[in-house]
């Protein structure tokens, strides 16, 4: 490793020639100065780590937020969506209707679990799955159907795809991962289906780095949840080690005021220990690092201190979404829409823009002082398009961008 001064003089060469934005980094990062106190008391206490208690801690005050009756905390919302699966009995032979614009780790863990993965275009409105697309997928093989809600919006069709999955007797699992505290005629997202799952990766409303939670109210799904959660082993301690070090370069890379230079600095200081959510084997489709772990104490500490601020992060992003509301009507574009009895929590603003301005990283920049970002830029994100029949989908990955709510 290259000593200090030479990496220092590295990042401030590349500064110079400006190779690297010296832009300040807008992310959805919910890091604070509170939250590294803490990981840095967890660090001098390895001893803690695979402590229970904190993580069942987590999993209780998350679902009595969310106005579940019971949650378990997982390495991530992707592993938490696969205690569902298992919890809900879903394997091979099933089908399960997921919308044609997700992550790719969403259909990673049904197809990981054997389960046939049909895909049903999206609307773009509020970019949930369309009830009239899903009720043509429908097959007598067809178990589950999948519901997310993008950006902090509440679905468009929310109603009509529970109404659908009433009908056809569909077991309805809720992808609340980018819709922490969004909420539908006075009810959380998340309560309506079967069971859901939240994120707490780096970007999504609430942080441990990488986390999720799996939430159900229903007693049966919750004993096999609660048995799957009490099988799962922990992450490794070498892996936790890395998952601390990297909440707390989130913080200084995409929150702390002098970002700009530090998230540089400390990717050359901290290297390999800093953990990227979602590795290459992963988009080409293998199983999540941490498959079937459940999250250490450190993490659940850090959430337990995250939700403890989210009220506060949701309302500060619908502050700012006006701005965003002003901006789309000084530019002719169609804001976002706000289904009648929700309040979403605007992870991110979604706007559809023209296709070229979406894969210009500098649009935004002068005018507005900010960078716009780009989920999704294919429909399984981040992996290379392979879907076809989902139209809205491919539109949406050319044009809609989204933009930030915090840190404006
Ligand atoms: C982030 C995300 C996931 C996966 O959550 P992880 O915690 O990263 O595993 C699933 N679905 C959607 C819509 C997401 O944005």
């Amino acid at each position: 490793m290259a000593s200090i001064g030479v990496q220092l003089a590295k990042v401030v060469v590349k500064k110079l020639l400006g190779r690297l934005p010296t832009f300040p980094h807008l992310g959805s990062n919910t890091m604070g100065k509170d939250d590294v106190r803490i990981v840095k008391q967890w660090q001098k206490n390895r001893a803690r780590w695979f402590n229970r208690e904190t993580v069942d801690r987590f999993g209780s005050e998350f679902a009595a937020w969310n106005g579940s009756a019971y949650g378990y905390a997982f390495m991530g919302g992707r592993v938490a969506l696969s205690a569902c699966i298992s919890a809900l009995g879903l394997g091979p032979g099933d089908e399960v209707i997921v919308p044609g614009y997700t992550c790719i780790v969403v259909p990673n863990a049904f197809k990981n679990a054997g389960i046939d993965v049909v895909y049903a275009d999206i609307e773009l409105d509020t970019f949930g799955l369309s009830a009239q697309r899903a009720a043509e997928k429908i097959t007598a093989k067809t178990k589950a159907i999948l519901i997310h809600h993008l950006y902090g919006l509440v679905c468009r069709d929310y109603e009509a795809l529970l109404a659908l999955a009433r009908e056809y007797r569909l077991m309805v699992i809720e992808d609340c991962a980018q819709a922490a505290g969004a909420v539908y005629k006075g009810k959380k997202v998340g309560n309506r289906g079967d069971v859901a799952f939240y994120s707490s990766e780096q970007s999504k409303c609430f942080t441990t780095s990488q986390g999720g939670v799996a939430t159900t109210n229903n007693e049966e799904i919750a004993a096999r949840l609660k048995k799957y959660y009490l099988d799962a082993p922990f992450p490794p301690e070498e892996r936790v080690y890395k998952l601390l070090t990297t909440l707390r370069y989130n913080y200084y890379a995409y929150v702390h005021r002098g970002r700009w230079f530090l998230k540089d600095w400390l990717g050359y200081r901290y290297g390999g220990n800093i953990l990227v959510s979602t590795t290459a084997a992963e988009v080409a489709g293998r199983q999540p690092v941490d498959q079937g772990c459940k999250m250490p104490a450190p993490l659940a500490a850090v959430g337990l201190n995250q939700l403890a601020k989210l009220d506060r992060c949701n309302e500060a992003r619908r502050a700012n979404a006006h701005r965003w509301d002003r901006w789309c009507r000084e530019n002719n574009y169609n804001p976002p829409l706000i289904l009648p009895g929700s309040e979403p929590v605007y992870l991110r603003y979604p706007v559809m823009v023209e296709p070229e301005n979406k894969s210009n990283p500098g649009w935004l920049e002068e005018k507005e002082n900010i960078r716009h970002g780009l989920w999704f830029q294919t429909n399984l994100h981040p992996a290379p398009s392979a879907l076809t029949g989902c139209p809205g989908a491919d539109s949406a990955a050319a044009k809609c961008i989204n933009l930030p709510t915090l840190g404006l």
